[in-house]
């Protein structure tokens, strides 16, 4: 296909480069996209961490479909639907503990944003009006949408965005590849990690704050990052210790990716609210949920009785049957067991083909949800010259050679290094 010029783009759509238009997909079955001219591609990301059935799959088509033909809107002021209420009551019955109160939307940022809203009308709710500030995390990020785009902590999409933005006390990641210091125990590192995030509820007062927020395996800024062993349960003993909110966000590493349901599973913690997104749907429709725990709907319930939020395409009939059926797939293949095997396959295939390469700096991950990190040279950890934009080359190499894996990075304000993130299917096969 000719490339257009940006002086005489044939398209209306605006898309994310400008510049440049990408392929136009054709079909799509399993692991593998072909483009509209037919050339074939392995989707070794699942997109940007989403396919987790891969394409096609029959089953949750089919249950698209039937919803399609029973009905295809309704709107939530109007009716509730099976649908949504059957989604519900598996998440809340696959969910740990008390996370027994599902709110459902159209994607990740939303979803995002009505955990923030819903943890303030908490505190509204509980006479609590002065609460106002969330806590978050540097190199972290959170959704596009003003809201949640104001709690993530990449500098630079935050950049031209900033007088619109809420001001929001940041600390430091868990990301032990960068910032473990030679010598220093991953004990010690965890509890200085603790002691910032302790610090800074003090000093911004307790009274103030709302929640902490933070996904659990670190996915877009970092290139699947996660946490030490006990920083989770030092963060859930903060937020007890100073009665505020932990928001785990879970839109890239939940739903499975990591092997478990919900990654923070693996923490042996629990989360007051948990953003789901991506996996959720798999990519078969837009849908994104809050998971809440009990005392929080108990407490709107009990006092003004709605929460103060909605949107047009909330809990959507076609978008709560797909992730249904993915949902029972996912659990009746038993799939959650193939992410952890194929995951630990992958991550050691990776070791022993790149683990000496001269510019790969780690191989990490949970599941199948992996990061490879490139660095310009890998005894001083020092990260490529963003001006590079080695990330734009390499998905632009990874796609002529018909692969799909999402690169990100550069070092700009604070994000450092370029990670190149795998997050394929969950189906994928030894030889895939
Ligand atoms: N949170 C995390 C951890 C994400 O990775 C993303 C998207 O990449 C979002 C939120 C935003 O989700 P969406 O792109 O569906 O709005």
């Amino acid at each position: 296909m000719n490339r257009p010029s940006a002086a005489h783009h044939p398209s209306h759509l605006i898309h994310r480069n400008l510049r440049h238009m990408p392929p136009v997909v054709g079909s799509a079955s399993g692991m593998i996209v072909h483009d509209r001219d037919g050339k074939r591609y392995l989707d070794a990301s699942g997109g940007a961490a989403v396919s987790s059935l891969g394409h096609a799959h029959p089953e949750v088509l089919a249950a698209m479909h039937a919803q399609i033909d029973r009905n295809a809107y309704a709107h939530t002021a109007f009716f509730t639907c099976e649908a949504a209420e059957e989604l519900a009551t598996r998440l809340a019955n696959d969910a740990p503990g008390d996370l027994d109160h599902v709110y459902l939307v159209s994607g990740g940022s939303e979803a995002m944003e009505t955990a923030l809203k819903l943890a303030r009308q908490y505190f509204v709710e509980s006479g609590e009006e002065q609460r106002s500030v969330f806590i978050a995390r540097r190199q972290s990020y959170h959704g596009n949408t003003l809201g949640a785009l104001a709690i993530g902590g990449n500098e630079w999409r935050r950049k031209p965005f900033a007088p619109l933005l809420i001001d929001v006390p940041r600390v430091a990641p868990c990301f032990e590849y960068h910032d473990r210091a030679p010598g220093q125990s991953v004990e010690d590192y965890t509890a200085a990690l603790l002691c910032e995030l302790e610090d800074t509820i003090v000093k911004t007062g307790p009274a103030r704050i709302i929640g902490f927020c933070a996904e659990t395996v670190v996915g877009a800024t970092a290139g699947a990052v996660p946490p030490t062993p006990g920083y989770f349960r030092g963060v859930r003993s903060l937020c007890d210790k100073y009665g505020i909110l932990w928001i785990a966000d879970e839109v890239m590493c939940g739903m499975g990716r990591t092997g478990t349901l919900y990654a923070f599973e693996q923490e042996g913690v629990l989360p007051d609210l948990v953003v789901l997104g991506k996996g959720l749907g798999a990519g078969y429709q837009p849908i994104g949920a809050v998971l809440a725990r009990t005392p929080i709907i108990d407490r709107l319930r009990d006092g003004s009785g709605v929460f103060m939020h909605g949107h047009t395409y909330m809990g959507h009939p076609v978008a709560a049957a797909a992730a249904l059926a993915v949902q029972q797939v996912i659990r009746r293949d038993n799939l959650l067991g193939a992410v952890t095997g194929r995951g630990a396959v992958l991550r050691t295939q990776l070791r022993e083909a790149l683990g000496h390469h001269p510019h790969v700096g780690d191989i990490r991950g949970r599941g199948l949800l992996i990061g490879v990190e490139l660095v310009r040279d890998r005894d001083t950890r020092e990260p490529f010259d963003p001006a590079l934009k080695l990330h734009a080359a390499l998905k632009q190499q990874a796609m002529a050679c018909g692969l799909m894996v999402y690169p990100m990075g550069g070092t700009i304000d604070g994000v450092r290094g370029d990670h190149v993130l795998l997050a394929p299917p969950f189906i994928a096969s030894d030889a895939d």
